[in-house]
C-alpha cells in the first residue's frame, strides 16, 4: 500500500493530513482523504478504503489512473531517455508532435509542460502574430477574454479573471486583455478594436461549472474572427481530449479554432505535457530563442503524450464517452426538484448546481465521500463530474447513487 519505509511514524489519514497542514503550503483545501493508490477509476487511501475517482484530477486522468499503455510507455521511455533539453533533438519529439498535429488538424504543435504556460504560450503567439502579420501598433496587441474564464495561475492569467480569489492581491496586473460577458457575441463584436488580435475561450466553461454555451455561439465565433482577422483561440485543457465525447468540445459544432492549448489529459496522468497547436501560418512567427521551456518536448513527456495520442486516435474514448452520456444525464436529470436545481452535462463532463438552501457543494462533496466517492465542488453550490472515461456503466451509476443518496440523508435530516 503506502510506502513504509519514507513515511515512519506516518499511518493514517490524519497522520498525513497533519503533516500537510504543517508543512505543505495552504493553497488548496482537500477532501480528508490520503490516496496512497490507484488504479483505473478507483483510488486506495493509506487506510485501505476504496473510492470511486469521479474527478479524475479534473480531466488530467480521462484514460483512467495508470492505463497500462501509458504506463508502459512511460516505462520504456525510462530505460532509455528522459531529458534532453532542446538545445538538442530527440526522438520522440517529432513522431508526437506529428501525430497530436494531425489528430486535432493542425500543422504544428509548441510543447510545453503545465496548461498555463500553454495559455501563455498562446497569448505570446497572438500578440506577435499580431506585430507580425496582422500589423497592429506595437505593444498595443489585444485580446478579448469571456467573463467567469479559468487559464490558469499566471500573473497575466489571472490579470484577466474575474474571480476574486484568483486575482486580489496579486496585481499590478497585465494590460491588454478585455472581458466580456460568455455566450455574448454581441459584446465580442463590441470590444474589438484595430489592435484586437483574438478571442480567447474555453468552448464549455470548466472551473465555472460546466458551463456550455448556447447553442451557435462558437460557430458565431467562428466567424467573427474570420470576418475580423482575429485568431480564435480554444482553450481545450480540460475540455479536449475526449472528455466531450469528441476529440475536442469545439468539433460539437463542427467549429475549428485557429489555435488550440491542450494539457491536462495530455499527460496520461503521469506527467504534466502541454501544447498549442496551430497552422504554420501562425505558429511560424516563434523563431529560435523568442519563446522556450527547459522541459517542453523532453522525451519522456513525448512519449506519453504519444502514447495519449494513440489512444485517442482509435476513437475509442471518444465513443466511450458519447454512449455513456445519455444514461449519466438521465440519472441527474431525475435528481432535479430533489435537492438539484440544474445540470448541464456533455460527454462524462457534468456540472451539477446543489440547491444552497439544501447543502454546500462541499458539503455535498463529503457527503459523497463518505459514500466512497471522490468529487469537487467549485463556486459555492456546484458539484462537477467528471470520471475517467474509461469508467465502467456500473461505476458511473454508483457516483450518481453516491450523489442520489447524500440529497436524501440532507432532505431527510431537514425533515
Ligand atoms: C486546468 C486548466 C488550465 C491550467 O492548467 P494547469 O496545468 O493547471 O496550469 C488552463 N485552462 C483550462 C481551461 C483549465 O481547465
Amino acid at each position: 500500500m503506502t510506502n513504509a519505509s519514507a513515511n515512519a511514524n506516518l499511518s493514517t489519514n490524519q497522520d498525513y493530513i497533519n503533516l500537510e497542514d504543517e508543512v505543505a503550503a495552504h493553497n488548496y483545501s482537500p477532501l480528508p482523504v490520503v490516496v496512497a493508490s490507484a488504479e483505473g477509476a478507483w483510488v486506495t487511501d493509506v487506510e485501505g478504503n476504496h473510492y470511486l475517482d469521479a474527478l479524475a484530477g479534473y480531466s488530467a486522468l480521462n484514460f483512467g489512473h495508470r492505463h497500462p499503455e501509458l504506463i508502459k510507455a512511460a516505462k520504456d521511455q525510462l530505460d532509455r531517455a528522459t531529458l534532453t533539453s532542446r538545445a538538442f533533438h530527440n526522438d520522440m519529439l517529432g513522431p508526437f508532435c506529428r501525430d497530436l498535429a494531425q489528430l486535432v488538424g493542425k500543422d504544428m504543435v509548441l510543447p510545453m509542460n503545465s496548461g498555463a504556460e500553454a495559455v501563455e504560450t498562446a497569448i505570446k503567439l497572438a500578440r506577435k502574430w499580431g506585430y507580425r502579420v496582422k500589423g497592429v501598433e506595437a505593444d498595443e496587441a489585444h485580446i478579448i477574454v469571456m467573463e467567469n474564464n479559468f487559464h490558469g495561475r499566471t500573473t497575466t492569467i489571472v490579470s484577466f479573471s474575474n474571480d476574486p480569489e484568483a486575482r486580489d492581491d496579486y496585481g499590478p496586473y497585465t494590460p491588454g486583455f478585455t472581458s466580456v460577458p460568455y455566450g455574448d457575441l454581441a459584446a465580442i463584436e463590441a470590444a474589438i478594436t484595430d489592435n484586437t488580435v483574438a478571442v480567447l475561450l474555453e468552448p464549455i466553461q470548466g472551473e465555472m461549472g460546466v458551463q456550455i454555451p448556447k447553442e451557435g455561439f462558437l460557430p458565431g465565433v467562428r466567424e467573427l474572427c474570420t470576418e475580423r482577422n482575429l485568431l480564435m483561440i480554444a482553450d481545450e485543457i480540460q475540455s479536449g481530449l475526449g472528455r466531450t465525447g469528441t476529440t475536442l468540445a469545439c468539433e460539437y459544432e463542427g467549429v475549428e479554432a485557429d489555435v488550440y492549448t491542450l494539457g491536462k489529459a495530455l499527460g496520461g496522468g503521469i506527467v504534466p505535457v502541454s501544447a498549442v497547436a496551430a497552422n504554420k501560418d501562425v505558429m511560424e512567427v516563434i523563431t529560435p530563442g523568442t519563446h522556450g521551456s527547459t522541459f517542453g518536448g523532453n522525451p519522456l513527456a513525448a512519449a506519453v503524450g504519444h502514447a495519449v495520442v494513440k489512444l485517442l486516435a482509435t476513437g475509442e474514448f471518444q465513443q466511450r464517452a458519447k454512449e455513456l452520456e445519455p444514461r449519466f444525464r438521465e440519472h441527474l436529470e431525475s435528481l432535479i426538484g430533489k435537492g438539484v436545481q440544474e445540470v448541464r452535462v456533455r460527454g462524462l463532463w457534468a456540472g451539477i448546481d446543489i440547491d444552497p438552501e439544501l447543502m454546500t457543494g462541499k458539503e455535498a462533496c463529503k457527503g459523497m465521500a463518505k459514500r466512497g466517492v471522490l468529487a469537487k465542488d467549485t463556486h459555492g453550490s456546484t458539484i462537477r463530474l467528471a470520471p475517467p472515461l474509461s469508467i465502467s456503466a456500473e461505476d458511473l451509476e454508483q457516483i450518481v447513487q453516491a450523489l442520489e443518496d447524500t440529497l436524501e440523508h440532507a432532505r431527510a435530516a431537514k425533515g
